[in-house]
């Protein structure tokens, strides 16, 4: 199989979508939270410094969650001083923050002034998720998805994917030194990760080193609607958990549903996913099934599902659909989710039912709707039919 090919709707948006030059500098200055720990070693040392200040720098900015550089107290006085000239930690701007009676809490971030995009923490005992955005909008066009409506705007950079955990964790009153309050962070908001493979891959590695983050590799969980190629590339670069948003047990169905289907058919996806789980010596890949009532979810579908499944590394994280505005879909009902995850568990598929949270301040997935306020929309399916369509 030519892995190399099929990229045409992932990497071209990629080169010509990034955030224009003058908006990503807005101030001039560099931001900090842009830089992997190998990549902030040769910005010190383009500074003329040695690169062990990187790692006293990387401490400072992730595991005291400093932004002060006054108070870096172990670098040299010239240093910081010089720091304070050329860079600096820039973190979105919160619009309006939200808290569920159930403790879930959904910010709205400004990017760049204009451009909107959510983020949630959802704490469970022993546990707090971050569910993050890599893009603003997104254009795979789910047709289950309410992000999907609103187009496609833009990639965020490495520091707009980071600034969001720095954010989050200061938020949520993280102390350095305490517990943490971030243990599990998601790429399950807005956007397409694998769309916007290199920034989001430097954002893993961040939330994986040591002197970073230092999440194990379990609990950075990049998801993707099944960006073929690009899970190849992921199987060698990086050592993050896997999740695939899977939705149909065939073809004639997820086709519809999920349209990079057209492009990356079932097979092809599944053949990746082992490759993942053999590559990255991994447990095994969460298959993300939203439950949509008469649509998906029948016991028909289930025994497919099973034959796609059985025997193999996965687990399957049924999801009771999210209601949005204008949608034509409906909720499954829970006696139809339960039939549907008893047929998998009875057939040797270990499955399980999300719990819904944040449902009254609408924090649930695909209900993140963000403001996308340039319309120039794009959208991955109508490209697709499009494509289908030529002679
Ligand atoms: N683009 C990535 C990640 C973002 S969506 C992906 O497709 O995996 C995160 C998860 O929420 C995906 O599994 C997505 O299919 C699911 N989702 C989207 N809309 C939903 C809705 N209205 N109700 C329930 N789950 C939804």
């Amino acid at each position: 199989m030519d892995r190399t090919s099929g990229t045409r709707f992932e990497s071209k948006p990629e080169d010509v979508l990034q955030p224009p030059a003058t908006l990503m500098n807005a101030t001039a200055k560099t931001n900090l939270l842009g830089f992997t720990r190998p990549e902030l070693e040769a910005f010190v040392e383009r500074m003329g410094e040695k690169p062990f200040r990187a790692r006293q720098l990387f401490k400072w900015l992730y595991k005291r969650h400093e932004n002060d550089f006054d108070k870096m107290t172990d670098l040299a006085k010239s240093f910081r001083e010089r720091l304070k000239e050329v860079a600096e930690v820039r973190v979105p701007e919160i619009k309006v923050t939200q808290v569920s009676a159930d403790g879930t809490r959904k910010w709205l971030l400004a990017m760049d002034g204009t451009q909107g995009i959510e983020m949630v923490f959802i704490p469970e005992p022993g546990r707090g998720t971050l569910c993050i955005s890599s893009q603003v909008g997104c254009a795979m066009d789910c047709t289950f998805c309410s992000t999907a409506q609103q187009g496609f705007n833009r990639n965020l950079t490495v520091a707009e994917i980071v600034g969001q955990v720095w954010l989050a964790n200061r938020e949520l009153g993280y102390e350095p030194g305490g517990n943490r309050v971030i243990t599990n962070i998601v790429f399950m908001g807005m956007g397409e990760p694998l769309a916007n493979y290199r920034n989001v891959v430097p954002a893993a590695e961040i939330f994986m080193d040591d002197l970073g983050f230092d999440l194990s590799r379990r609990r950075v969980t990049v998801s993707t609607s099944g960006l073929v190629p690009q899970m190849y590339r992921l199987a060698d670069e990086t050592n993050c958990a896997l999740a695939v948003s899977l939705h149909a047990p065939n073809d004639r169905l997820r086709d519809e549903l999920v349209p990079i289907n057209r492009k990356h058919p079932i097979a092809e996806l599944l053949e990746a996913c082992w490759h993942y789980v053999e590559k990255q010596n991994a447990r095994s890949i969460t298959f993300e099934y939203v439950m949509l009532d008469g649509v998906n979810d029948q016991p028909a579908h289930a025994h497919e599902l099973v034959k796609l499944l059985r025997g193999r590394p996965a687990k399957v994280n049924l999801i009771p659909f999210n209601p949005f505005r204008n949608t034509r879909y409906k909720r499954s009902s829970p006696a139809a989710i339960e039939r549907f995850r008893d047929i998998l568990n009875a057939n040797g598929v270990i499955a399980t039912t999300r719990k819904t949270r944040g449902d009254d301040i609408d924090a649930a997935c695909g209900q993140l709707v963000g403001r996308v306020q340039d319309r120039t929309t794009v959208r991955l399916g109508s490209k697709l039919i499009s494509v289908a369509v030529q002679p």
